[in-house]
């Protein structure tokens, strides 16, 4: 049985890797297209299922929108659809289909996980194999989630890299230990990577795991207390809109560990969790332009043209306006803007907002209210 289960695996991540080799080659990132171009040599290369290439190609698309740091798929799970496996509730089963056809598994799971899937139609999981060795299988359950209503607050949040995120409550969730700890690791994995031996490349997956680890641990902490302040004080939270922002920023030249740091996962991760931990609370979240955020002073918005040098309102982590010289934590700052902004999403008619950011039609001009 482990054999089929490894060999299903194995098929995955190798069909994952062709097809990202080819994504990369012809810059196709469209499930539909890519689908075109890869899927018959694919399912002839691997022997897969059909479904089973399908995903595949999603998972390849998925991760690259993530992360342009993907290398390679190891064997370690596959994404299955409604095609590729069936829960079966009265007999506490669930019917993989592997390489060689469909296969039953008796669950083994508590009370509160069979509450969780009782009366579920399920349309989608992963079947994972930790490293000791071990399978188990994440069911996406779908739950009613109260409805989210008009909130009469709001708190921004800034993502930053010395603070992973301050929010505009004037709370910071302090980046230093993360980013010692991802450095440590990096460093440690580049020195190993150097030697290129068996157990080498063992002992570099084992610190990719346990630094992923830490960050999901912190990512989930964050996003948790964020939801639960939102939810305490009725506010929508309010988040720069990143997706885009990786590829103007790496337009310039940036060192290595700047690259890093910005093509990570850690906020990609933060946002997909405060996603689903608002929508369980009733929680709304809004998008906002990140373009003049930490440019534009809270207290008087006066926005600092791109001719300024940045040191006329940046000093380290200090914000200090050029306009009527109001001097602030530079992420706290940010927060408030995007704050503001949010504010002027959600209650577009709020007269205060308006009043307060008249004559500053760049900032009007950034989002967009249709
Ligand atoms: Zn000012």
């Amino acid at each position: 049985m482990r054999q089929e289960i490894d060999s299903t695996l194995e098929g995955f991540a190798d069909a994952c890797n062709q097809i990202l080799v080819v994504a990369k080659q012809e810059k196709c990132y469209n499930t539909t297209k890519l689908h075109h171009l890869v899927y018959q040599s694919v399912r002839a290369a691997t022997g897969l299922k059909a479904n089973h290439v399908c995903q595949a190609i999603r998972r390849v698309v998925g991760n690259c929108s993530a992360s342009q740091q993907v290398h390679t798929f190891r064997p370690t799970s596959i994404a299955l659809d409604i095609r590729t496996f069936k829960y079966v509730e009265d007999e506490q089963t669930v019917g993989v289909t592997l390489k060689s056809g469909r296969v039953n598994f008796k669950l083994s799971i508590g009370g509160y996980q069979i509450a969780l899937l009782r009366g579920q139609t399920l349309t989608s999981a992963t079947l994972n194999q930790t490293r000791q060795g071990d399978y188990y299988i994440n069911f996406v359950v779908e739950i009613d989630t109260p409805p989210t209503a008009k909130t009469p607050k709001i708190i921004g949040v800034d993502l930053g890299r010395t603070d992973i995120a301050t929010s505009s409550t004037g709370k910071a969730w302090n980046g230093k230990q993360l980013q010692a700890t991802r450095d440590r690791y990096s460093r440690v994995r580049a020195n190993v990577q150097r030697k290129r031996t068996r157990s080498s490349r063992r002992l570099t997956r084992r610190l990719q795991g346990r630094e992923q680890r830490f960050q999901k641990w912190l990512n989930h902490n964050i996003s948790k207390e964020l939801v639960q302040d939102a939810k305490r004080l009725n506010a929508t939270l309010a988040f720069e809109d990143l997706t885009g922002i990786r590829e103007s920023l790496n337009t310039k030249p940036r060192s290595k560990i700047e690259r890093r740091r910005t093509n990570n996962w850690a906020f990609y991760q933060l946002r997909l969790f405060v996603g689903y931990k608002s929508a369980i609370a009733g929680v709304p979240v809004v998008f906002v332009p990140p373009a003049y955020t930490s440019k534009t002073c809270s207290r008087c918005h006066h926005v600092h043209p791109e001719t300024d040098q940045k040191k006329s309102y940046r000093n380290g982590k200090k914000f200090k306006c050029g306009h009527c010289g109001f001097e602030h934590d530079a992420d706290l700052n940010a927060s408030k803007n995007i704050a503001a902004l949010g504010l002027s999403v959600i209650q577009p008619e709020s007269p205060g907002i308006t009043c307060q950011l008249q004559g500053q039609m760049s900032l009007f001009g950034m989002f967009d209210l249709g």
